[in-house]
């Protein structure tokens, strides 16, 4: 990849998050463990925000290892469970933003977990916009083929790796796993 800050080791030294999962910047950790860090918003949109990163520099939520995404959602629903009750928050809004356009500020995936509360005034409920019935028609029909050709693919690549998993092992190929996302 021609562009260096795409490159996983270049940027890990510098990125914040990278800093707060390996303890060399200080953060208001709640939990942590080999594959994430949860810790405390230090500008919350409501008290108790966090924030789940992976451990590992990863650009984005798409990049992500799919059993990783998993993982993080999981604790994300054990956390907001935790809210409601030592919280007392009446619900909560799990927010990922893939991408600037999407309100991602740094290169490194992350979650918001935000407790809820009445006339907390956050707002963060999709507009309702309209749409005409022959473009959602199509829209439907390119993200399903494209659906089936990005899992027919992926499972080729898994099935492949999975015969010569001595040599990939935990490894995270992101190149392989941006080839497909970009479908290049
Ligand atoms: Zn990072």
């Amino acid at each position: 990849m021609a562009d260096s800050s795409l490159e996983s080791n270049d940027y890990e030294e510098k990125c914040i998050f990278c800093n707060i999962a390996k303890g060399n910047i200080k953060a208001k950790k709640i939990y942590s463990d080999d594959k994430i860090t949860a810790f405390l918003d230090i500008n919350p949109a409501n008290p108790g925000h966090v924030l789940i990163i992976p451990n590992k520099h990863v650009l984005m939520f798409p990049l992500l290892d799919d059993s990783l995404v998993g993982y993080i959602f999981a604790m994300a629903k054990n956390i907001s469970l935790i809210m409601l009750k030592v919280l007392d928050s009446k619900g909560s809004t799990i927010l990922v933003g893939n991408g600037a356009i999407a309100g991602q500020k740094a290169p490194h995936a992350l979650l918001h977990l935000i407790p809820r509360y009445p006339d907390d005034d956050i707002g963060l409920v999709p507009p309702i916009k309209q749409i005409d019935d022959k473009k959602i028609k199509e829209l439907r029909s390119a993200l399903t083929e494209a659906m089936k050709k990005f899992l027919d693919e992926k499972n080729i690549i898994e099935k492949k790796e999975e015969q010569n998993e001595e040599e990939t092992d935990d490894e995270f190929d992101a190149d392989r796993v941006s080839k497909l996302f970009l479908g290049k």
